[in-house]
């Protein structure tokens, strides 16, 4: 488990580091609360923070509950307070801080050993219903719900820096393949699809057969020269049916986002682009235009 482990004294945490790392665990240790804090934030892998209550310049609890902040937005992670105090008021201030556990300062080898594997069997079971609450199950692409959460995240890095366009494809008379191959095979078209789209930028199933990618900082012609790309490959599957194998085509809609626009707005331009490749059609690529932009904020 790759553990933060936050005090001012540089012998507490060579001798917490020296319990740790022989188990195999990976040790990050911070004299700065500040410091330790940007590195959990920055380093998803970590799983673990133990830290004193008097530490700086933020406080243990601070860094507690700023710690806990990050753990509620779907990040598993274990806090655990360190003191050489243990009383009532300490723990209970603790523990409402978003600490999860309480260890006696410097831990007991075996204590420390026993808690991580506590905070260890907990971190995986909530990174298992983190990861069960954002997959769509038949795809492992990112369901709707959370797809739509790393747009937003995106779009709100793409605000201080660049570029971002997304793109919403649709399988053509899909339902024709459902109903001349029977369900499991559409079943097997839809996961053909999604395979091409899953390394692409932020992949998401947004329902049925339709797809949804955003591609942070590309531009409207590169993500267009993308989705062509998808289009053909597309074309190029051959799903295997009870007879022969079965073709599909594709329709794409494509936007760029522009200074100021919600993701709402930009995933609706390129979904009236998409009704537009349908409608003129279908197996084909067309751009929303920028000058449509719509439900402009700032
Ligand atoms: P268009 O070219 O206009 O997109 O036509 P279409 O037939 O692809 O679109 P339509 O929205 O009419 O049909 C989508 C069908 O997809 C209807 C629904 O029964 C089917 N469907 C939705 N989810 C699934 C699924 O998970 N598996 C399978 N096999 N079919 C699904
Ligand atoms: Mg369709
Ligand atoms: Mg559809």
């Amino acid at each position: 488990m790759h553990i933060v482990i936050v005090d001012s004294s540089r012998v507490i945490l060579k001798v917490v580091a020296g319990m740790l790392e022989p188990r195999g665990h990976i040790v990050s240790a911070f004299t700065d609360s500040a410091e330790a804090l940007a590195y959990v934030t920055d380093n998803p892998r970590v799983r673990a923070l133990i830290t004193s209550l008097e530490v700086r310049p933020l406080a243990g609890l601070e860094l507690c509950w700023s710690a806990r902040l990050l753990a509620e937005a779907s990040r598993p992670l274990s806090i655990i307070v360190m003191s050489s105090v243990r009383n009532a008021r300490n723990l209970a201030e603790a523990l409402d801080s978003g600490a999860d556990d309480f260890i006696d300062k410097p831990p007991g080898a075996e204590e420390l050993q026993a808690r991580l594997r506590a905070a260890e069997r907990l971190t995986s079971l909530q990174s298992e219903l983190i990861r069960l609450a954002e997959t769509d199950p038949l795809t492992g692409l990112l369901n709707r719900r959370a797809f739509l959460q790393r747009t937003r995240e995106a779009a709100e890095r793409a605000r201080s820096f660049g570029q971002l366009s997304a793109m919403i494809l649709d399988i053509d008379h899909f339902k024709r393949i459902n109903d001349e191959h029977g369900h499991d095979v559409g079943d097997a078209a839809i996961k053909a699809v999604s395979a091409l789209i899953a390394e692409e930028g932020i992949a998401g199933r947004l329902g049925g057969e339709e797809f949804a990618v955003v591609l942070p900082g590309k531009s409207l012609s590169e993500a267009e020269a993308l989705a062509n790309r998808l289009r053909l490959k597309a074309a190029d599957l051959r799903v295997r049916g009870a007879r022969a194998p079965v073709r599909l085509t594709c329709s794409l809609g494509v936007s760029e986002w522009s200074e100021g626009e919600t993701v709402e707005g930009l995933l609706k331009r390129a979904d009236i682009a998409l009704y537009e490749a349908k409608t003129s059609g279908r197996n084909r690529v067309v751009s929303a235009m920028t000058d449509l932009v719509l439900s402009r904020t700032g």
